[in-house]
């Protein structure tokens, strides 16, 4: 928030926090410096935790990886996402066991990316796994490299297109699915939701960014529209109240109408900027994106860049 947008009280208030703020802040470096330095090193992977959803969902986050989940059923635990690491993926297993003794069965994969699969090899061997068709061969293509052999005994072993439906292992298998869902290429060409119906909620992957904007995969079939696409029927998901991502909080209905909205003004700003002829460094300068002079350019291309990138590819 600006200063500018004060009210005329709230300016005292901000001249006497503008008074304060360094002797706080001064107290504070003070602590820093007082504190022992190994408390200076450099941000470690955060802790893995577990934190219960409804029902038998329970969501992993932390370790080395994207968030993961896990839904216990009567005769065996469903994993959702498999880590960054082996190692990653049998912490996950150890937290597993804090909440149950039954073993898991089954994975399923929300798309190929290496921090939501790479740690599938920390697994035991032989289970159900299960992903998108489109996921499947981008995790062949990954894996043909040498340092994934050992992963290829990890490919999916059962893939969909069409809505999937599991029936977790409970006595009465009706009461509560599991729908797997494909809305078309998005983030990768493959994205899978995993909806938990009993407990009304979603696992999406990365579907859901907070705070940064979504990437999208063009190298492996993402699309912006795709996407924004794609994040309307996740919206629409009836009965859906709580949305699981592998790199944020868990979300609201109201949480992803706020994201949609955001992302398709800059979809809208981004036409209008195309039709007018603008080039992409116009257009990233019009967003702020240029990176300052001497700064490593991102990984990955930014979502106003690839909405870009598509528009102009479409015109052709
Ligand atoms: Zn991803």
């Amino acid at each position: 928030m600006s200063k500018e947008r004060f009210a005329p009280r709230s300016r005292l208030f901000a001249a006497f926090l503008a008074m304060v703020a360094p002797m706080i802040l001064g107290f504070q470096a003070l602590q820093a410096q007082a504190a022992p330095p190994a408390k200076q090193a450099a941000p470690q992977t955060p802790s893995m935790t577990t934190q219960h959803i409804a029902g038998g969902l329970y969501l992993v986050k932390g370790g080395s990886g994207a968030n993961t989940a896990f839904y216990v059923g009567e005769k065996g635990v469903i994993a959702i996402d498999a880590k960054m690491t082996a190692d990653a993926a049998k912490q996950m297993l150890a937290e597993i066991t804090k909440v149950t003794t039954l073993p898991v069965i089954m994975i399923l994969i929300t798309h190929s990316d290496g921090d939501h699969i790479n740690g599938l090899t920390g697994f035991p061997e032989g289970l159900d796994i299960i992903s998108s068709e489109g996921a499947k061969k981008e995790m062949i293509e990954a894996f043909k490299s040498e340092n994934f052999a050992g992963h290829r005994r990890y490919l999916p072993t059962k893939t969909f297109k069409d809505p999937f439906t599991i029936l977790p292992p409970m006595p009465d298998g009706n009461s509560a699915l599991i729908m797997m869902y494909h809305f078309g290429p998005a983030h990768t060409s493959g994205d899978a939701v995993i909806v938990f119906t009993d407990e009304k909620t979603a696992f999406v992957g990365d579907l859901v960014f907070i705070g940064r904007d979504p990437l999208i995969h063009r190298q492996k079939g993402g699309t912006v529209f795709g996407y924004l696409d794609t994040l309307k029927k996740l919206i629409d998901l009836k009965d859906v109240e709580t949305y699981l991502s592998g790199h944020a909080d868990p979300q609201t209905k109201a949480d992803l109408r706020a994201l949609l909205t955001t992302l398709e003004e800059k979809a809208a700003k981004v036409k209008a900027m195309v039709a007018e002829g603008k080039t992409l460094d116009e257009v990233k300068a019009a967003f702020g994106l240029q990176p300052a002079a001497g700064s490593q350019p991102s990984r990955w291309p930014s979502f106003v860049e690839n909405i870009y990138l598509e528009l102009a590819g479409k015109k052709k």
